[in-house]
């Protein structure tokens, strides 16, 4: 009873390799539903990961070794039964560790994706910096350069302070800094905050809002509204319109915000609130974009128990729809 409620697999081998022992856990991890009673274990699994702890284990040694089995990564430990000073067999131990696995590739994604778009910047500052050292630049256009690096660098900042924030949301340190928000006050005061924005467009703003307070954290839920205000101006035509909505439905708070811009193409709905995602990453440099916006946005709705909902068409426009809990 106790090995049939393990979440590991647990198998037990005799000296030539055949099953004396196993609980389903172990055959559910391995992908298999044979039912392996004094059969050889190889017939559960031939790979070379698997051989080798077998192997090593019959040989009086411990190993471990990965293997990857149905989209799963496996981590197989073994060691030595030991009879007086014989091996009588072996015992095979098997970990699911794909959550592990999937949780450092992203660590190492992410590190490679920061190193890259800072040194790109970077790169460029160096540059402009180097050909007014050597005095290559004629006077009238030092100006021009000297806004160029100070451009880049802006957006250095931009980019640190994001991968700031995503590292604070990450560690999830904000629990104590939980309070009552006025979202509305928050809501009319990013919308004065975007006016030029939005007016350097020619956008028709529509703001409706309603008097409704959220248990949250103020700055996370201003940056997640600020981010998603930002983008329906930074994404839509010129002329265009955003519309943003703060009101009480039937299921809880509602926020949304839509546009009438460029849309997202439906290969890539599914991937923008990973971070560094841009759909068009040469446009999206030009207009002052980090990919990191909508990240936050992920995060900081996960932290308040919000759920997004995104619904976007190619062409025409996009709408993303938080919502709260009511007792959040
Ligand atoms: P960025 O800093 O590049 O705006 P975000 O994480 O905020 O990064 O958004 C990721 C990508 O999703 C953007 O680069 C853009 O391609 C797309 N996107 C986000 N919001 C919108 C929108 N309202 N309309 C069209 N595309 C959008």
């Amino acid at each position: 009873t106790i090995t049939e409620n393990m979440s590991e697999g647990l198998l037990v081998i005799d000296k030539k390799t055949d099953i004396l022992s196993y609980n389903s856990s172990a055959l559910t991890l391995l992908g298999t539903d044979l039912t392996p009673n004094m059969r050889s274990v190889f017939t559960l699994n031939r790979s070379y990961g698997f051989r080798e702890v077998v192997d090593k284990a019959l040989q009086g040694g411990h190993a471990e070794e990965t293997i990857f089995i149905n989209s799963r990564y496996c981590r197989l430990y073994s060691n030595p039964v030991m009879q007086g000073d014989k091996i009588a067999g072996a015992v095979i131990v098997i970990l699911d560790i794909t959550e592990k696995e999937e949780r450092d590739r992203l660590r190492r994604e992410f590190s490679a994706n920061v190193s890259h778009e800072l040194k790109t910047p970077l790169t460029s500052i160096s540059g402009f910096a180097e050909i007014i050292h050597n005095g290559l630049v004629k006077q009238e256009d030092i100006k021009k350069f000297t806004g160029n690096i100070y451009d880049e660098a802006k957006r250095m900042i931009a980019l640190i302070d994001d991968i700031i924030r995503l590292s604070q949301l990450d560690e999830s340190s904000f629990v104590e800094e939980m309070k009552d928000v006025d979202l509305q006050s928050i809501t009319r005061e990013i919308v004065e905050r975007l006016k030029p924005a939005a007016e350097a467009k020619r956008l028709r703003t529509e703001v409706y809002t309603e008097a409704l307070h959220v248990h949250g954290v103020p700055q996370i839920l201003d940056e997640m509204i600020y981010n998603l205000c930002e983008n329906a101006i930074k994404y839509n035509k010129d002329s265009g319109s955003l519309s943003i909505e703060l009101k009480k439905a039937a299921e809880g708070i509602l926020f949304s915000v839509s546009d009438t811009g460029c849309g997202i193409p439906y290969e890539d709905q599914d991937r923008v609130f990973e971070r560094f995602y841009r759909v068009d990453k040469s446009h999206s440099k030009e207009i002052g974009g980090t990919g990191l916006g909508l990240s936050i946005v992920k995060h900081a709705a996960i932290l308040h128990n919000a759920k997004i909902t995104l619904s976007s068409v190619p062409g025409h426009g996009t709408k993303i729809e938080v919502l709260f809990p009511v007792t959040a």
